[in-house]
């Protein structure tokens, strides 16, 4: 058995794996594959609508506001946000990598107020209390930084509309959708395989900007078609699907939650205690899905065989983005406590070889 803490693509529920193997060869009765049958038919349809309901029902969403599931990874949101939403300036906070990514395609359309950047300590905490500019068409997060471990874990109270990247945390948490004009998760880190974003989005909040939207950016098309102007990426959005119908049975995102806070406490709590590790992230900003530590000051030369220790024992997917360096546990919704337990056991014998 393997023990699977990659950062994205990432952990699914086995059920939802065997769950999407089986449509691939024969999809809900049909006879013929998931993969080769039409996105318009009945029952891909109707897969379609499940999915997009089951999100509104595992997040509460509100009336007003449509799910989406579009292609193009959530890098192409960081264009079509600002494509759909910029008139003149964006408030972005700059809390990582990605958050800088989507501010470098903001420019492309108009004036970026960055309001706070944590890039002075290597994006190791959330900034806190930066004002926002209230000419500003929208305020957008990042509500959990996949490379640097951060992560907010309120929903902001703003004057301005408010859009968050939630990619690495979506359904690890409820979130009141109400405080937002448009939520978006690439799939692939907690909720789904590569191959489509899910988008939440409030229906009045578009038609602001002056510009003209090619079709297949504009979100008000998506929105008419169903996510289903064109064909949308099928095998992706069953997957999300049947993941998040074994999150239900977990009881939803509140259920889960109290999950990942277990996981996340007990994980911190080893590396705070082990005299080899350090977590890199200010308490009160640690993400409970991405979890990056180092080894400590005296035991740096240490690093690379703790790595091939923990590779020897099976588990996966702990090296750490190069731009922070050491470990990164990635530890999802479909991780179980169990796995925390195995690795917290194996960083406590190597601490014991040490
Ligand atoms: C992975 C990730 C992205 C990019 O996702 P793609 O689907 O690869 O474009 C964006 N934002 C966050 C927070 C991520 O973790």
């Amino acid at each position: 058995m393997k023990y699977n803490f990659y950062a994205g693509p990432a952990i699914l529920p086995k059920e939802a794996i065997d769950n999407s193997i089986e449509a691939i060869k024969n999809f809900a009765g049909t006879g013929l594959s998931l993969l080769e049958i039409s996105h318009r038919s009945k029952e891909f349809d109707a897969a379609m609508l499940d999915a997009q309901a089951t999100v509104k029902r595992l997040l509460n969403v509100p009336d007003g506001y449509e799910v989406l599931f579009l292609g193009g990874g959530a890098s192409t949101q960081f264009l079509m946000v600002a494509y759909n939403f910029l008139e003149k300036k964006a408030a972005y906070l700059d809390t990582g990598a990605w958050a800088s990514k989507a501010i470098k395609e903001a420019k492309l359309f108009g004036e970026v107020a960055v309001v706070a950047s944590s890039k002075d300590k290597n994006y190791s905490y959330i900034p806190k209390g930066f004002s926002i500019p209230d000419d500003a068409d929208y305020l957008h997060i990042t509500t959990n930084n996949t490379i640097y471990g951060t992560e907010i874990l309120e929903d902001f109270d703003v004057n301005i509309p408010l859009i968050a990247d939630m990619s690495s945390d979506f359904m690890s948490r409820p979130v009141d959708v109400s405080k937002y004009d448009m939520i978006y998760a690439g799939a692939q880190k907690n909720v789904g395989p590569a191959g489509t974003s899910v988008i939440i989005i409030k229906k009045d909040a578009l038609g602001k900007v002056s510009r003209t939207l090619p079709t297949m950016m504009n979100y008000q098309t998506h929105i008419d078609k169903g996510s289903m102007f064109n064909t949308p990426p099928v095998y992706a959005v069953y997957t999300v699907l049947q993941t998040l119908k074994w999150l239900e049975k977990q009881g939803g995102v509140e259920g889960i939650e109290k999950v990942n806070i277990e996981k996340a406490d007990l994980l911190y709590g080893e590396i705070e205690r082990n005299k080899l590790f350090v977590p890199t992230v200010e308490p009160g900003s640690r993400s409970r899905m991405n979890v990056c530590f180092v080894m400590n000051e005296n035991y740096k030369d240490l690093d690379k065989e703790f790595l091939d220790f923990a590779t020897s024992k099976d588990i996966m997917g702990i090296k750490g983005h190069r731009s922070v360096g050491g470990f990164r546990a990635s530890i999802y919704n479909a991780l179980p406590k169990s796995s925390i337990e195995y690795l917290i056991g194996v960083m406590q014998e190597f601490e014991k070889k040490h």
